[in-house]
This record gives structure tokens, sequence and C-alpha cells, in this order.
């Protein structure tokens, strides 16, 4: 997926910011960044305010972030927007997921959303589960592309692990016996919805 006609555009050697205050967010980013040369710095480290998300979708909300950062600095920006959809939840709480987990002061709290999720789908038996990841970059004049990773798994009860952030105790993709808090980052990236995104952005328009 692009969120542009045409070839995709590259993305020169520089200054990257990433348009994101999520620490879970940054340290992958700042793995799978490692090896493209480039110089990132976070919208948090910046001290950018976080603009409200008020798209319907992950790519609409993924494009505010991009944008407000690339606007805000004069540097190209990196924005994720991403969340789980549970099947027996007909695909909640998708781009809510952060706002399941926002407590009454704004600060976030994975143990109660995690319950809600076991809470409203454990009467049924259909566990499935997909993390989806939208990674937007974005450039002063306003050009945008955008990506989109998916991964299919299962939610499972009660949560395992404590590595990675957000949802990663309850989150085990097809095919694998770990929670995604139970693997190491470089096994996440092996198969996570962000790094399936980033890998699309990285063969369009890194390198
Ligand atoms: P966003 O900042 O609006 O994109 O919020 C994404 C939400 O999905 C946050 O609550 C994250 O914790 C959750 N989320 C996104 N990616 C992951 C992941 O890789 N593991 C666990 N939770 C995730």
């Amino acid at each position: 997926m692009t969120a542009s006609a045409g070839q995709p555009r590259k993305l020169l050697p520089g200054r990257l910011v990433l348009a994101s205050h999520n620490a879970g967010k940054l340290r992958e980013f700042a793995s799978l960044l490692a090896p493209y040369g480039l110089e990132v710095v976070s919208a948090k480290e910046l001290g950018l305010p976080e603009p409200a998300e008020t798209g319907t979708t992950f790519l609409d909300n993924a494009r505010i972030k991009a944008l407000a950062a690339t606007q805000a600095t004069g540097l190209p920006a990196l924005a994720d927007d991403s969340g789980c959809e549970v099947a027996a939840l007909g695909g909640a709480p998708g781009v809510y997921t952060a706002d399941w987990a926002t407590q009454p002061d704004g600060s976030r709290d994975y143990g109660p959303a995690m319950e809600r999720v076991w809470r409203e789908a454990n009467a049924n038996p259909d566990r499935g589960c997909a993390f989806v990841a939208t990674l937007v970059l974005a450039w002063p004049d306003g050009h945008t592309e955008g990506f989109e990773g998916r991964t299919e798994g299962q939610w499972t009860w009660p949560p395992r692990g404590a590595q990675g952030f957000g949802f990663d105790p309850i989150f085990v993709p097809d095919g694998e016996t770990l929670t995604y808090a139970e693997m190491s980052m470089a096994e996440k990236a092996r198969l996570s919805h962000r790094a399936r995104a980033f890998r699309a952005l990285a063969a369009a328009c890194l390198g």
C-alpha cells in the first residue's frame, strides 16, 4: 500500500523524526532503522506535542502524526499507527487499541486493557486476533508514503512474558508458541506487524 500514486519517493540520508512518544515503538524502530545510517530523533526528544488521533483508520492516524511532525520540524518524519483486532469482538479494539489502555489521568495501563479483551471475548471459542501496523513517511512538502503490516494469531489468557510493550503478553502469532512478550526483540522483528510494514517501507523508500 502506498499513500501516493506512481513511484515511491526515496528517503535520502539525513535526519528523520520518529513521530511517536511510545517508548516500546521507539525501541523497535531504533533497532529496525539501525542498518540504514539515518540520524533518528524522536518527537518525544524534540518535545513535540502529540496531535489528536481523529482518524477512523490506521492510515489516517499515522498520516496525521507524520504530517504534524514533519511540519513542526521541517524534517522527514515516520509515524506508526497500530493496534489489535480481536475476531470475537468484530475487530475491536482496532484503531481504538490505545484508548482501551488510557486511564482518566491520561496515563496508559495495559493490565486492565488486556483483561477487558479476556472479559469481553472469553465466552467465544474463536481466539483469533491480528495485530496491524500502518507506517507513514511524510516530507515537509506534504508528500506521504504509507505501508501496512499484519500478523495473524490468537489471543491467550493469562498474560505471559515481560518483554515488549502494550498487548504483547496476550498475543501468540500463528505458528508460534511464545507470546510477543516472551520473544526477544530480534525474534519479534522476524514476524511482527510493525517489522512487516517496515520491510515494505524499506524496500520502497530506503536504500
Ligand atoms: P497508537 O499509538 O494509537 O498507534 O496505539 C497503538 C496501540 O496498540 C497501543 O495501545 C499499543 O500498545 C498497541 N500495540 C501496537 N503495536 C503493538 C505491539 O507490537 N505489541 C503490543 N501492543 C501493541
